[in-house]
């Protein structure tokens, strides 16, 4: 997946981000695999670990347990006794007891009798030299490191048990016991070392473990297989959903991607679809808007370009007919241009609402219109409603309508002014006797620069009633409209809250 970051811009109809480049990152599967890898790793690892060290542990202090034992067997074996004397003292032969005559005879019945185990070996010394080989085959020969084996015989020197580790240049990492032997009277001293080779006693442990390891590997590969695979399946959608985004261009703004099952994923894809609907809407709106202007601004030029071309400049008439039609045309422009501000800023601006009772709203707006010359404004009904409106805009839109009806009904007819409210609704309208709407151009003239040719050459943008009908549906509202020949009724219609009740009158409820 790629990351960016910049401002957007747009290239040949594409959106692009500029600023920073695409940098490459890691796409989400892959760091949904990268999760799963580590943690199933790390767990397996952890838990090899911890058993591992436990059953380490447990074979050493097992192989302590058997050096013990051995001393134990070797005290038997010339005394015939079977428990340990406390204190771990030399191997004595108690005096009196049927007991060997020398110091050699009982090093050479401990050697006899005391079996060295797999992995083990064993050695006597008398006099610190080796004398003693078990009469069976040994794992190891403690006498091929002479070092070794006058280091213990001096550290049994103090006539005591004495348990170590070495880890010897020869004969590598060794567990062994040492237990000095003599016999009452004779003045040779015996040494009967046993050993374990501790490698080869964990090397069991060792092999289950490094399957074990093996298994955890070929595990944890299985697992980041399958994550891959849901991950890809799971993550589809979005892919497709990012596809289709890129393809989608400010030109080709149609295409929608397709929503399949019920889930965040298609939510998602149901919200940028949405998103694509109102981006298209906005886009072909503002389309039609230039358009439009630029067909309206077409008329104005070509008609000041044309009579400047044809003018004479020394016929002084012309010259003042052609200033004169050049301003009005320009000042044509100029409101056209204000009226498309207006418009294109209506929808973008939220309404200040703000609760609003209608009945004053309608005086203001009747005492407002009332200065327009020509006609005589009459303030029919007022409805007694507080409705959350923006009162400047709903004004700014229903003075149009009075400019409307004075514009285009005969001098000196009454105009009237009025509010009502029909259920939950609120109609603030402008009534006048003029010729009404043409059957048929109804909905026209609610369109941007939509006119209708009355035939009495009333200039106007064909912008006012979509100014009006843009103000009232930022309300939530709409224009209605009821035209005859005898006049034309316009009204912006309301909505009012579900609960507003007409206000009474606390004297006469
Ligand atoms: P403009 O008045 O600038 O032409 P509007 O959008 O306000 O633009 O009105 C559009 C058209 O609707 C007008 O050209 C006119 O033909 C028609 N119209 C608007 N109001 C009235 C009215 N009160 N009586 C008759 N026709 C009207």
């Amino acid at each position: 997946m790629l990351g960016t970051s910049g401002s957007p811009t747009v290239e040949n109809g594409y959106v692009t981000m500029t600023g920073a480049r695409e940098r490459p990152g890691w796409s989400v599967r892959t760091r949904i695999l990268a999760v799963i890898i580590v943690i199933t790793g790390a767990a397996l690892a952890l838990a090899g670990g911890v058993a591992y060290l436990t059953q380490r542990a447990g074979i050493l202090a097992d192989v302590d347990d058997r050096l013990h034992a051995r001393v134990e067997s070797a005290r038997a074996a010339v005394t015939g006794a079977t428990t340990a004397e406390p204190g771990e003292t030399a191997v004595p032969v108690a005096p009196g007891t049927a007991s060997p005559a020398s110091t050699a005879t009982a090093i050479e019945w401990i050697m006899q009798r005391v079996v060295p185990g797999p992995h083990e070996s064993a050695l006597a010394l008398v006099d610190s030299r080796p004398a003693y080989l078990p009469p069976v085959e040994i794992a190891f020969h403690l006498e091929d490191d002479p070092a070794l084996v006058s280091r213990i015989a001096a550290e049994v020197s103090d006539d005591t048990v004495r348990i170590g580790t070495s880890i010897s240049p020869v004969l590598g990492h060794l567990r062994y016991i040492a237990a000095p032997v003599a016999v009452g009277g004779d003045p040779s001293v015996g040494v009967y070392i046993t050993a374990v080779d501790v490698p080869a006693t964990l090397s069991e442990l060792d092999t289950a473990f490094r399957t074990y390891a093996w298994l955890a590997l070929g595990a944890t590969a299985l697992v980041g297989a399958v994550g891959w695979f849901v991950a890809g399946r799971l993550l589809r959608p979005l892919r497709t959903l990012r596809e289709a985004t890129s393809r989608i261009t400010v030109s080709d703004i149609s295409e929608r991607i397709p929503v399949t099952g019920a889930d965040d994923i298609s939510q998602l894809t149901q919200t940028v679809n949405g998103m694509f609907d109102r981006l298209e809407g906005s886009i072909s709106a503002q389309k039609r808007l230039l358009d439009d202007v630029r067909h309206e601004l077409k008329t104005p030029i070509t008609i000041i370009r044309g009579h400047l071309e044809l003018l004479d400049p020394h016929d002084t008439d012309e010259v003042a007919y052609t200033r004169t039609l050049s301003i009005g045309e320009l000042d044509r422009m100029a409101g056209l241009v204000d009226r498309i501000e207006l418009l294109a800023e209506v929808p973008e601006d939220r309404p200040r609402l703000e609760q609003t009772p209608i009945a004053a709203l309608t005086g203001d707006v009747h005492r407002k219109a009332s200065v327009m010359p020509g006609h005589d404004w009459v303030l029919a009904e007022s409805a007694d409603v507080v409705a959350n409106i923006d009162p400047r805009r709903i004004t700014q839109a229903w003075l149009q309508l009075a400019d409307n009806a004075a514009k285009y009904s005969p001098a000196g007819s009454p105009i009237r002014i009025g509010s009502t409210r029909r259920d939950n609704t609120v109609e603030c309208w402008v009534s006048d006797e003029g010729a009404g709407i043409p059957a048929g151009s109804e909905e026209r003239i609610f369109e941007r620069f939509g006119r209708v040719d009355t035939g009495r050459g009333i200039a106007g943008s064909g912008l006012g009633l979509p100014i009006v009908k843009a103000i009232a549906e930022t309300h939530g509202g709409r224009v209605s409209l009821a035209s005859s020949s005898a006049g034309s009724t316009f009204s912006i219609v309301l909505p009012l809250p579900t609960n507003t009740a007409p206000e009474r009158d606390p004297e006469n409820p």
